[in-house]
Formats: structure tokens, sequence, C-alpha cells
């Protein structure tokens, strides 16, 4: 099975099933960064999103993501402040992030003796109780760069829990060619519990410092030190964009030949070709089994209402599309 339907498919089953071992995936969302140092270095495949204590509140807060740096500003609850002392830089950039923190329904902005003022319409709560990271290696006759993606998970420690996902028979080489901490699933979608632990995944030092795995050379690696707090803001940075994103993230081609699928969860199918498809990268009038149509209905977020805890209109605001992009 090609890696984009593999993906698809063990999103689905992961957001219905939960994690083998583990637990429930409050969140499953796919193709995140990592990485601290080296921006959009590490693209984790899935990342899953543990509940933690605060998790109901989380899901009434805001359908969205809440942009990163409005986290990390000081935004006071309940007492108002002005938005150019509550944001560093230039006053378009605080007003700008206000302004974000407010589509989502994050941020209360308003205006008081002529300044533009802010504050949080709640505490942010603790919501997340672990991040898993999967990544998705249908065929490990072809690993790619395997070694160095799961050396990088397992020395940064962004994640609580990194696994590698494989159609393939799992062998004693492959395992020992992958860090001890990093688990290994063989999975058969055939299968009615298709998630089989060839290993469990150890759980990762997420808590403390970490070093960043930047490059391999064939004498010496390329490693930078990221403090705990650098770490913590990563992690959630990274439960945001999973939060906002989710793994719903294709739009459906205007071809005769697509679909919505046959299983539970809707995929972008195509007849043509007889599997799901990465409509991105693979639709168009350029195909050779393209055939104009109407796109096959489909509400992608409906269905993740109705599977997941996630409400589309928290915060008293509907989704904003492309929000998340940031
Ligand atoms: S454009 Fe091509 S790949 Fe996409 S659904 Fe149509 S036939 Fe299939």
């Amino acid at each position: 099975m090609r890696e984009y339907g593999f993906e698809l498919r063990l999103c689905a089953r992961l957001e219905a099933g939960g994690i083998p071992g583990i637990g429930d995936a409050g969140v499953v969302s796919r193709q995140l960064g990592t990485s601290v140092h080296a921006a959009g270095g590490r693209i984790v495949d899935t990342v899953c999103v543990l509940p933690g204590p605060e998790f109901d509140a989380r899901t009434e807060l805001a359908s969205d993501t809440i942009p990163p740096a409005v986290l990390d500003a000081d935004v006071p609850v309940g007492e108002y402040e002005r938005v150019t002392r509550v944001f560093d830089g230039p006053p378009e950039r605080a007003r700008s992030l206000a302004e974000r923190g407010a589509d989502t329904g994050f941020l209360d902005v308003t205006r008081r003796g002529g300044q533009q003022v802010v504050r949080q319409t709640t505490r942010y709560p603790d919501w997340v109780g672990g991040l898993v990271g999967v990544e998705n290696k249908p065929d490990l006759g072809r690993p790619g760069d395997l070694a160095f993606q799961t050396r990088h998970d397992a020395s940064l420690g962004v994640l609580d829990y990194a696994v590698v996902a494989t159609e393939s028979h799992v062998t004693r080489a492959h395992l020992n060619r992958l860090p001890d901490a990093v688990g290994v699933w063989r999975v058969d979608f055939e299968r009615e519990n298709p998630i089989e632990v060839v290993r469990a995944p150890e759980q990762l030092d997420s808590a403390g410092p970490g070093l960043e795995v930047l490059a391999e050379h064939t004498a010496r690696t390329e490693v930078r030190p990221v403090t705990a707090d650098a770490k913590a803001r990563q992690r959630r940075r990274v439960a945001e964009r999973a939060y906002g994103k989710g793994w719903r993230t294709f739009d459906f081609p205007a071809c005769a030949n697509a679909s919505t699928g046959d299983g539970d969860a809707t995929v972008p199918h195509c007849a043509h070709f007889e599997r799901v498809v990465d409509p991105a990268s693979e639709c168009g009038p350029d195909c050779p089994g393209f055939e104009a149509a109407d796109a096959p209905d489909a509400d992608l977020d409906a269905e993740r209402e109705r599977r997941t805890p996630w409400r589309s209109d928290a915060g008293g605001r509907r989704r904003q599309s492309g929000l998340d992009q940031f």
C-alpha cells in the first residue's frame, strides 16, 4: 500500500480504536513539525495527543489552533491590558496577534481609552496528556530516512512515545537498526484488529532537556542541546497544531473517479487507480484517469465531530479554515 493511503487508514484506526498499549487518542493529526532548532526539519507522519486532565476544557475553548505566539505571551485573564504591552515587537505585529487570538475565541479584544486592549477569555487548560508520534513506513525494504528520523525523535524527546508502523514482516535486523525506545507496529488492515505490537515503545524523557540531531555525517553527528522550557513550548505548539489541523486535511477532486471510499472513515478513493489517492499531488486534468465531474459530497468537519470530542463551533465561533496553517 502506498504511504499516503496507509497513513490515512492508520489515522482513522487510531482515532476509532486508540493507541495499542497506551490509551485513547484524544486528537489524531498528520504531518507536524517537531524540531526545535531546525524549523521544519523533522516532520512526523502521524501525531496523537493523549487527553490530559482538562481535555474537555480545550474542546470548549476553540476549534482551531491557538497561535503559539499568543500562548507564549503573558496575556492576562480577566483584566484588560494594552495589546502593545502584552505582545513584543512592532505595534502592527501586536495587533495582528491579538486579532488572530480573538479569531479563535481565546482572546477578547476591545478598545478602552482610545487603546486596543486584550485579555484571555479563560485560563489556558492543562489538556495535553502526552504526544505519540508514528512514522509510517509500509515497506521496510524502502526505509528512506527512517534511522535518522527515529534517532531524532528518541534523542529530542518532544514526543512521549515514538513508533514505526509498517506492513512488512519485521526482523531482528530491522529492530536493531532503530533506537531501543522506539516501538514497532505491524499493520494489516484486513485483520479485525489491524495493529500488532511487535515492540512496545518506551516512554521518552519529554519533561527534561534533550539533544536535537541536526545532521549525520560518516564520522560525526551534529547535535544541539534543547532546554526543558524550549521543549515544553514546542510540545504545546505541536499539540495545538494537531488540535486545529486533525488528519482530514484533503479536499476531494472534481473527478468522476473520485469517491469517499467504502470504509468507516471518509477518504479520497479513486476508482481509476483502485486505491486511496493524495488529491493534492495526484489529481487534476493531467491525470490519465481524470474525468471532469462534481467533487463527491463530504463534510469532513461533521465527521470529525461525530467521531471525536472536537467541536467545530467551540468558543462560540465557527471554525476558521486555514487558521492552523501558520
Ligand atoms: S484525478 Fe486521477 S487520481 Fe484523482 S480521482 Fe480522478 S482519476 Fe483518480
